[in-house]
Order: structure tokens, then C-alpha cells, then sequence
């Protein structure tokens, strides 16, 4: 049996990152990813490092501050896979948040950033209004301009991985975690690769299984608490348009919620729904009712995609979101990662949920504090806010 000091199951964003970050620390840790890396919701986010804005609205001030923060680390370790954009919120007569109340947002967000130069915002000129990729201009008050950043969630999370195994760490892929056992050294992990039945010991174990974690913490033996966690599903379509000047932040008509239109890889991207999800996670898929919301809103905003219908989307998909089970409405819920262990003393089992593409390095420096105790010392061999992170594929 081999024995590693931390054995991490999930190669989404959180998983990589915390291979990361214990092979950095000069830990023996092993990665399990059943599929690819960032083949579950790493590769279905909007795609965003930002610091998200609209958590002002539901007073998530340090998450803001944190994400920020985080944003202006992958600006400098991530150049090559991070890169700063403009993005637009137009205001008209009827929408609901109105200028003085973004500025104000954005003077909130700009101190959270330590006024950085990347926090400046401002306003379009009304005679600019015609660079804006054909933005409906009638009723239309102001269009406030800020920056935050895009990258591809995929090619990120490979990134990271691949600064984790430059480090030492190991990969089993493809291979499922079946179950674990705990004792009074640690833990023991099953997982079958292949057609063989593997047995690895740990310190600790790490679920970083995203959408699947709760799941995967009914395996451990005996039994671990588990939060209360709800699914909620979020979708993106692509169209096949071209949108340069940057990403507009936009409320749906109906309900008002936040929605991005974005550049992607030539067309134009737009998401997200907030759609309750029951089931089994491999399960999720656009909705027909997501992809009419969807065009519903680009269609509201850009005249020249009036004439667009489902059958022109060139690309969808569907992710869940691991947030707090709560009765208010998703939109509403804190998005802070959740960190839960089988006990407060020396942790065997550590349960990542939920949490931002945005905040895995900082995710995963957390875990690495709260699991310390229960791992040997070991010598530190780097420390991932100055790893240089690159683009491993085209
Ligand atoms: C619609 C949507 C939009 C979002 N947009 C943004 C955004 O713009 N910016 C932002 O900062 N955040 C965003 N997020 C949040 C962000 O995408 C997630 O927090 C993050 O991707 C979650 O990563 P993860 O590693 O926890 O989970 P995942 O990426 O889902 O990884 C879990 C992994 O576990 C593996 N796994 C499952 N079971 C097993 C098993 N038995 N054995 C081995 N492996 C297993 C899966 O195959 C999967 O690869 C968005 C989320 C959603 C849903």
C-alpha cells in the first residue's frame, strides 16, 4: 500500500489547487480524478476571476476583498491564462440598479482593492456608445465602465496541476474514489483504476469532489458530518456573433437578475441561469427554459440578435453550484467555501464545498492551514502566490 501524507479526490480547480499547495509545502500528496481534470463544473464557470460584484448586494464584503485579492495574484502569476477586460453595465430608464448605486458599488469595490489601478471605473461617453458591439441605445441613461478579469476555467485548473506535479505531485487518473477508512493514524482510501482495486494511507484525506462531495463523505467510514448543501444549476449558451469591445453586465428583464454577454473564442457567450438541481450531478444539462432565458436577455440588449434562436446556439452547458441549503433564493446565498472535518483536533477528513474559481489558491491555503496539524513537517519547496502558472494546451 503506498502512503502519502494527504490523498485529494477531485481534479476540479479546488482539487488541483491543494495538490498545489501540499506539494509546494514539500507534502507527498496524490490527486484522484475519475474522468479528466476539470471535466465537472471547472469547465462549465462563467469563466470569471473577478471579484463579484453583485456580493455587495448581500453584504459579502470579505469574500469581495478576498476575491480581489486573489484576482490581482492570477494577474501576476497567471498572465498567460488571466487577462483583465473591460465590462459595461448600461443603465436605462427602467433598470433597477440605478447609476449612483453602481458608482457607489464600484467606490466600495475600488477600496476593497486597494485602489488599485484595476479597480478604476468610470462612465462610456454617450458618443461612444456606438463602439459597444450594437448595445440597444434607446432609453438608455449611462453605461458605467470598470475591469475585472476572464480566463479558460479548463486551461487554469490543467495549469495548476501541472505546477503541482513540477512539485512532486502525483496524478492516478483515470480512477474513482470508492471509499475511506478512518483510524487512528489516518485514513485509508480505496479507489479503482482500471480494472484493479487500489488501497492508499494518508494523513488526510481532502474531498474536493465539487458537486459529488457529499456524496463521496457518505463513503468514509464511520461517518463524517456532512453540510446541508443545495445544487443549483447554472447554464451558459454560446452564439455564433462576434462581441470585441468587452463583457456587459446586464439585469434580465424579468427578474432582474445579473447576467454576463461575453467574447468567447470568436462568438459570444451568455450566462448564467439559477436553476434548482435534484439528482444524480453527471445528470446535468441545459434546459430548454434556461436557453429561452438566455436569448431572452441577449436579444433584450443587442438588437442584431433579435432574429436568433435556439437552433443557432453553437455551444451550451450546464454546472452546479454547491452553495448552503437555505429558503432564499440561490442568488442571494453566501458563496464562501465551506470547510468541514471529522473532528476539530487533528482532522483525518477534510470536505471542501462550494467556493469561487476565483479563490482557489486562497481555498486551498486554507485547507493547508487547517489540515497541518495532523501532517508530518516537511521541507517547503515554494509558495504558490509566486508559482508562475501557464497555458499547458492550445
Ligand atoms: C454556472 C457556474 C458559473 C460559475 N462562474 C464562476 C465564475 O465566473 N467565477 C468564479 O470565480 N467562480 C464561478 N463559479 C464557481 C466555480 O466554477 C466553482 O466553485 C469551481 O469550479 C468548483 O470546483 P471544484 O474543484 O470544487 O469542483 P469540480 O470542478 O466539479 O471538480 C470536482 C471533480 O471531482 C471529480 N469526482 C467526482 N467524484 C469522484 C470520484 N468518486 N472519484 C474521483 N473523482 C471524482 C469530478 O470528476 C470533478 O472533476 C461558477 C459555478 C457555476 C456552477
Amino acid at each position: 500500500m503506498q502512503d502519502y501524507d494527504v490523498i485529494i479526490v477531485g481534479g476540479g480547480i479546488h482539487g488541483a489547487g491543494v495538490l498545489q499547495a501540499a506539494a509546494a509545502a514539500g507534502h507527498r500528496a496524490l490527486l484522484i480524478e475519475r474522468r479528466a481534470i476539470a471535466s465537472g463544473t471547472s469547465s462549465r464557470s462563467s469563466k470569471l476571476i473577478h471579484g463579484g460584484l453583485r456580493y455587495l448586494e448581500s453584504g459579502q464584503f470579505a469574500l469581495v476583498r478576498e476575491s480581489l485579492r486573489e484576482r490581482a495574484v492570477h494577474l501576476r502569476i497567471a498572465a498567460d491564462l488571466v487577462e483583465l477586460k473591460p465590462f459595461f453595465i448600461p443603465v436605462y430608464k427602467t433598470t433597477r440598479r440605478r447609476p449612483w448605486q453602481l458608482r457607489a458599488g464600484l467606490f466600495i469595490y475600488a477600496l476593497l482593492g486597494g485602489f488599485a489601478a484595476s479597480t478604476r471605473f468610470g462612465s462610456v461617453p454617450q458618443r461612444e456608445w456606438h463602439t459597444l458591439d450594437g448595445l440597444d441605445t434607446e432609453d438608455l441613461d449611462a453605461v458605467i465602465r470598470y475591469q475585472d478579469a476572464q480566463t479558460d476555467d479548463a486551461q487554469l485548473t490543467r495549469a495548476v496541476v501541472e505546477s503541482a506535479r513540477e512539485l512532486g505531485g502525483s496524478i492516478a487518473m483515470p480512477a474513482s474514489f470508492i471509499g475511506a477508512e478512518l483510524d487512528a493514524e489516518g485514513v485509508v482510501v480505496d479507489f479503482e483504476q482500471g480494472t484493479e482495486t487500489l488501497h492508499a494511507r494518508a494523513h488526510v484525506l481532502v474531498n474536493a469532489a465539487g458537486p459529488w462531495a457529499a456524496h463521496l463523505s457518505r463513503a468514509v467510514r464511520p461517518p463524517i458530518p456532512i453540510p446541508a448543501l443545495d445544487l443549483v444549476q447554472g447554464t451558459h449558451i454560446v452564439l455564433p456573433v462576434h462581441t470585441t469591445a468587452g463583457i456587459y453586465y446586464v439585469e434580465s428583464p424579468g427578474d432582474g437578475r445579473a447576467v454576463f454577454i461575453m467574447p468567447w473564442r470568436g462568438g459570444t457567450m451568455i450566462g448564467t441561469t439559477e436553476t434548482p438541481f435534484v439528482g444524480e450531478p453527471d445528470r446535468v444539462q441545459p434546459l430548454a427554459a434556461e436557453e429561452d432565458y438566455l436569448l431572452a436577455v441577449a436579444r433584450r440588449y443587442f438588437p442584431r440578435l433579435r432574429e436568433l434562436t435556439r437552433a443557432d446556439i453553437t455551444d451550451r452547458f450546464a454546472g452546479l453550484r454547491v452553495l448552503p441549503a437555505a429558503s432564499q433564493k440561490a442568488f442571494d446565498r453566501s458563496r464562501e467555501t465551506i470547510y468541514m472535518t471529522d473532528r476539530a483536533v487533528k482532522p483525518r477528513v477534510l470536505g471542501l464545498y462550494g467556493g469561487k474559481l476565483t479563490g482557489w489558491r486562497a481555498a486551498a491555503e486554507q485547507v493547508m492551514r487547517r489540515i497541518a496539524p495532523s501532517l508530518p513537517v516537511r521541507t517547503r519547496l515554494a509558495s504558490t502566490d509566486e508559482l508562475i502558472l501557464r497555458r499547458t494546451s492550445p
